[in-house]
């Protein structure tokens, strides 16, 4: 713990990577937990595709939405891991959070600089007329579809196009990742197996940086864990309280 305050209270300018072990105190299982949803009935990885949303964009919602049904609901909160890092922020440093995470829960606990590496669920948008809605509206109807007016008093009406990367898209906000790690003095990695790309070359390229510093908070032993200046294998919530207490 000291060596860990030792790092933040050096540090001006922090990049944290962030994965769904951070959410998982709020009560959203992570990956391993949900169960191998990809694996387990592999039509799903091709109905939460950008080309099958395409093709048949009014099945996609209820699929969508019935894989995704617990994070709908909004009504999870953050916890003390992402009111530590909103905190931060407010003691004047510079914290800019890429979150592989859908949940939203970032922003929600008062963070200001937030790159959903991975788009949030909490929002879509018209592919026709580029309007944008948030969660309320997707969950009104089971297709949810653009309201806005086009001329006339016609309503737009095209099926919205969730905020969610699907397979397909692209991972979004990678090239800032970078710029910002470039200025940075420490990167903090939470929550996250790194066995997703690209988040998963953010270590070794980190490591690559002069003079930038890495530490992990994580539950159990990543497969780069070595590239670590220090790593600390607790549950984030719970090490976030005692940081704070120690403070
Ligand atoms: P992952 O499930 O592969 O790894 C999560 C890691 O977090 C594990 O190594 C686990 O040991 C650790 N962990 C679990 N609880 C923790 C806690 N309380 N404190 C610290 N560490 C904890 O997740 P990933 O690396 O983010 O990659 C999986 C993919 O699944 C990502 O693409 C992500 O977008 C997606 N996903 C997102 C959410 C969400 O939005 N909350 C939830 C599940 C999956």
């Amino acid at each position: 713990m000291e060596a860990f305050m030792t790092l933040i209270n050096q540090a001006e300018r922090i990049v944290v990577l962030t994965g769904a072990g951070m959410s998982t105190e709020s009560g959203i299982p992570d990956f391993r937990s949900a169960g191998g949803i990809w694996t387990e009935d592999t039509s799903r990885m091709e109905a939460m595709s950008r080309e099958y949303f395409e093709r048949r964009p009014r099945e996609f919602w209820p699929k969508f939405k019935q894989l995704f049904q617990m994070k709908m609901s909004g009504g999870y909160e953050p916890n003390a891991g992402h009111t530590y890092l909103a905190d931060l922020e407010k003691r004047g440093k510079q914290v800019d959070i890429f979150t592989q995470n859908i949940d939203g829960l970032h922003k929600k606990a008062g963070s200001s600089s937030v790159y959903e590496l991975h788009g949030s669920i909490q929002t879509a948008a018209c592919p026709r007329c580029g309007a944008r809605y948030g969660l309320s509206h997707l969950l009104k109807d089971e297709v949810p579809e653009c309201t806005a007016e086009i001329g006339d008093h016609a309503v737009c009406g095209t099926v919205l196009k969730t905020d969610v990367v699907l397979f397909g898209d692209l991972v979004q906000h990678f090239e800032t990742l970078y710029e910002k790690l470039d200025k940075a003095d420490l990167l903090l990695v939470i929550g996250t197996s790194l066995e997703v790309a690209p988040a998963r070359f953010v270590p070794e390229d980190a490591g690559r940086i002069p003079g930038l510093k890495q530490v992990i908070i994580n539950l159990e032993p990543t497969y780069c864990d070595h590239l670590f200046d220090l790593v600390i294998h607790e549950k984030i919530g719970e090490f976030a309280k005692r940081i704070s207490a120690a403070t």
